[in-house]
Parts: C-alpha cells; structure tokens; sequence
C-alpha cells in the first residue's frame, strides 16, 4: 500500500493523537509494525510525556509489516506530519526483545541512516534506545544506538534533552549523560552496564494516549495498575530485585484516571492481579458497562467472584503461566505456582462458563527430565477432566531462554531438538485433547545468543539481517556466539547447591 494513504487511514481511525510543535523535534520509532507498537502502554506513556515537555514535539513512526510494504516505502516517514524519519533531530527506539533488532536495522536503512554508529557523523540525527530490553542486557544493541536510556525512562526524558538540543558538541553531551544514573553510553562505558532507572513514584501510573481499533489491544484504554513484581521467579528479569518490587497505584485514582467515554480497559503491569484491590477493581469497571482486559493473571489469585467479574467484562480467554513443567521444576525456578491453584483456574474456568484456559509452559528449563513432562501430562488431562466440556484447555509453549539479571543467567540452551522432541511427546500425549501451541524453537535459540551476547553478538545479528534475515543467515553468524557448551559447568553447579531443589 502506498505509504501515505497507509498513514492517513491509520490515523483517521485514531482518538487521541497528538499534534506538537517546538524546536526540539523527535520521531519515537517502534521497531515492529504499528499494531503492535499501539499496544505497547510505555511506548504510549512515553510519547505523552515527550510532548508534555517545553518546545518539545514527538512524533511516531512504525516498521512497515510484510503486507503493507511495497516500493512506495522508499523513505520511511512520520505518522504525525508525515517528515522523513531520517530529518528529525532525534529517533528514539523502544525494543522490547533481543529479536526487534532486525526491526531496528530495517528502520534506520528505510530512513537513510547508517546502521553502525562508528559509521555515521556529527550531522547524523542522534539515536537512543530505550525499552524493556534494557531490563536484562542491551549489549548487542550498543554497535547501533549512541545512547541507552535504562529501565524507566519518565525521569530521564529532559535531562536527556536538555544535552541533546542544548550542547554544541556531541561529545560533550556523551561525556555529561554518561555521568548521569540511567544512561549507557556505549561509547564510553563499552560493555559495563550502570544501573537501571527507576521513575518517581508521583509519575506513575502510564495511561495510553492513543485509542485505535488497529492495535493488537482493539480500542482499549490501557492503565498501569502496579509496576514491577514483588514475587521473585529465577528466570524473570521483572523479578523482585529487578526494580525494588511492586509498586501500586490506588483504586481511587485507577478509576478516576479512566475517561468516560472509553469501552474496553486494560489494565497493566507485571502483576495485576496482585493488586490487594484488583477484584474491585475490575467489578467496578465492568459493572459501568466497559470490557475488561488484564496483561497478567496469576492462577494462586483467581477466586469465583474474580472470574465471574472476568467472564461478564468479555474475557472468553483466562491466561496463566506455570511455567514448570512440573511441581519440582516450579519451586525449584521459585514459581509460587503449585498444581493446586492450575487445576482450580480450570475447575473455576468450566464453572463461570469461560471458554479457554490457557496455560504458559517453558519447555527445555534447567533440570527438565522426561519425568517432569509426564507430569505436565496428567496435569493437563486432569485440568481437561476439571473443565467440564463448555472449556478448552490450551497450552502455550515456549523454549526457556537464560536473560541476563536473572539468578538462571549464563545456564545453557536445552537445544533445538531437545526441545522440539519434547513438544512432539506433549503433543502426543495431549492433542487433541488439548491445544498446543509453540513458537518458533529455532528463533527462541537466536533469542538466547542474543541474551546472553554483547556487542559483537549484535554485530552478528547485523551480518545476519544483511545477508537477507533468514534463519539459516543467523545461524551461520550467531553459532560462533553461543555459550550453551560453556555454561554446562554452570548447570551443574547450580544443581550442586540447590537452586533446582527436589520437590
Ligand atoms: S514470572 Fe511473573 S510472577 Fe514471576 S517474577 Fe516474573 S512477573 Fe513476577
């Protein structure tokens, strides 16, 4: 499609947008197409602040999805005022995993920019990173971006400017941001990480700025309800000591924060549903007519008034992570998950007449043995049995990948064939009893060297892109990079002390 029409007929469909004007001028680009972008609550709050600040407009910009790109996208423009990408002062990408690099490097070409930052100049627009990415390990990116903002950018945003737009030379803006908590100047701090951010409380809660039915979140307001997670799972990077736990905005101000005229709410954090007030919460919306959503339930939360106040604010799907395959890899991993609180979310699910339960699995975790899916299976069929006929059980399967700034750091990839045999057996002993559904083993191991990986790992995945992005292009590049041999001796060792404990 013709780019300009593709943005008119985005925005003609949008409530909400913002149209700024100041001499400090940013294009907030996200790297994968607009659907998703739109559904991102930080990238929305972000946008919102920007433009809140003096002299200051920040405008969007998206990756092209396959099916709308063709040859008229030769230059990648702005949704605002339609500017080239590539004549703004400032980009600024949020990347929310290790994979959205390609989106990156696909950005800054469509925009006339050098990817590599020793190859561009002085009259290149400058490019920082942000984004969740930056919670766990944004090495790989630092090849790319002149400046990382870490973790929870709301306070960093006029400072950041403030050098940006106000420091002739740019070496000097470097030199003061990289002695500021919060930034990683990778020209500067090569590979050593400072800490990550965190925002005042008094900037909390995010709220969407934008209502469009073409994000993945069709027309739904999004609200922060808490931040971070007080629970403290090994192979999460939102763990408790990631951001100094939960952080909880009140019923008053979440319910007085939503506009009268939204139909569809989503609330948002790590941890909703630990939110001491969230079954109020939630009844309170849905009773004023509006449709609920929730970014994540957990299943030791449920009880029959939450999900009767979750059945009659629309939802046809309850979600829930075990992510052990069995009660031993659970408390091993600190899951505070047992199978007690999976099989009542199904029993609860058949009883309020939900139509699926789902349940998120890691597959290939540190310890996992045959033993582990067999209980995964009587698991599963039992839920089925629980359910009752009117609900499905489906199951979501994805490769444990190690991140960074987690206690399951530097531990192995199980291996692709490990892993893929391993969702065959599941889906032989369930289907079609149960759904299955796994995302790509293959595109899980190219995640894991990218975790785990620095700046030269970064600069593999760039060869990768280049050589034409497909699997096989990655693999040839990224092998020399994973470690997964090396970090057996960690495996063993962790099992030594105890970290995967026996049930
Ligand atoms: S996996 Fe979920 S419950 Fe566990 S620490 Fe992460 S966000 Fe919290």
């Amino acid at each position: 499609m013709e780019q300009r029409q593709y943005i008119d007929n985005m925005l003609a469909a949008e409530s909400g947008t913002l149209h700024q004007f100041g001499k400090r001028d940013i294009v907030m680009v996200y790297p994968s197409p607009y659907t998703v972008g739109m559904a991102s609550l930080g990238f929305q709050s972000v946008y919102r602040d920007l433009n809140a600040l003096p002299d200051t407009c920040a405008e969007r910009a998206f990756l092209p999805s396959a099916d709308i790109f063709d040859q008229s996208w030769k230059t990648l423009l702005s949704f605002e005022s339609k500017r080239p990408v590539g004549d703004f002062s400032v980009l600024a990408f949020s990347v929310a995993y290790e994979l959205e690099l390609q989106g990156l490097f696909h950005t800054l070409e469509l925009s006339g920019i050098p990817v590599l930052r020793e190859e561009r100049g002085e009259e290149q627009p400058w490019i920082v990173a942000g984004g969740p990415l930056t919670f766990s390990n944004p090495t790989p990116l630092a090849p790319f971006a002149d400046i990382i903002v870490m973790g929870e950018a709301e306070g960093l945003l006029e400072p950041l400017l403030e050098q940006l737009f106000g420091c002739e030379k740019r070496s000097d803006a470097l030199r003061v941001l990289a002695g500021l908590p919060g930034f990683y100047i990778p020209s500067i701090h090569g590979e050593c990480l400072p800490a990550v951010a965190k925002a005042p409380d008094n900037l909390l809660p995010a709220t969407s700025v934008i209502c469009t039915p073409h994000s993945a979140l069709r027309d739904m307001f999004l609200i922060e309800v808490e931040r971070g997670c007080s629970r403290g799972c090994t192979f999460c990077v939102m763990r408790r000591s990631t951001n100094g736990g939960m952080r909880l905005v009140s019923k008053e101000k979440i319910l007085s924060l939503i506009p009268d005229e939204v139909n569809r709410v989503g609330l948002v954090g790590a941890a909703v549903s630990d939110h001491p007030k969230i079954v109020e919460i939630v009844s309170d919306i849905v009773d004023s007519g509006r449709e609920i959503g929730l970014s994540s339930l957990r299943s030791d939360r449920l009880t029959p008034a939450f999900v009767q106040a979750l059945k009659k604010g629309g939802y046809k799907t309850l979600t829930v992570a075990s992510d052990g395959a069995s009660e031993r890899l659970r408390i091993g991993m600190e899951k505070k998950i047992r199978a007690r609180h999976l099989l009542n979310a199904a029993k609860l699910a058949g009883e309020e007449g939900v139509p699926v339960l789902k349940v998120y699995m890691m597959i290939g975790a540190p310890g996992e043995e045959d033993a582990d899916l067999d209980e995964l299976v009587a698991l599963c069929l039992e839920q089925d049995k629980m359910a009752g006929p009117k609900t499905r059980i489906a199951m979501g399967l994805a490769p444990f990948v190690a991140k960074r700034n987690t206690p399951l750091d530097r531990l192995p990839f199980a291996g692709a064939k490990t892993v893929e045999r391993r969702i065959a057996y599941l889906r032989k002993r369930l289907e079609p009893r149960v759904e299955l559904r796994a995302t790509s083993v293959r595109w899980a191991w190219a995640e894991y060297v990218l975790a785990q990986g620095g700046s030269e790992t970064g600069l593999a995945c760039y060869r990768a892109w280049k050589r034409g992005g497909r699997f096989v292009d990655y693999k040839k590049e990224l092998k020399p990079f994973d470690k997964s041999s090396e970090f057996q001796e960690n495996l063993a060792q962790k099992h030594l002390a105890g970290l995967f404990a026996s049930a």
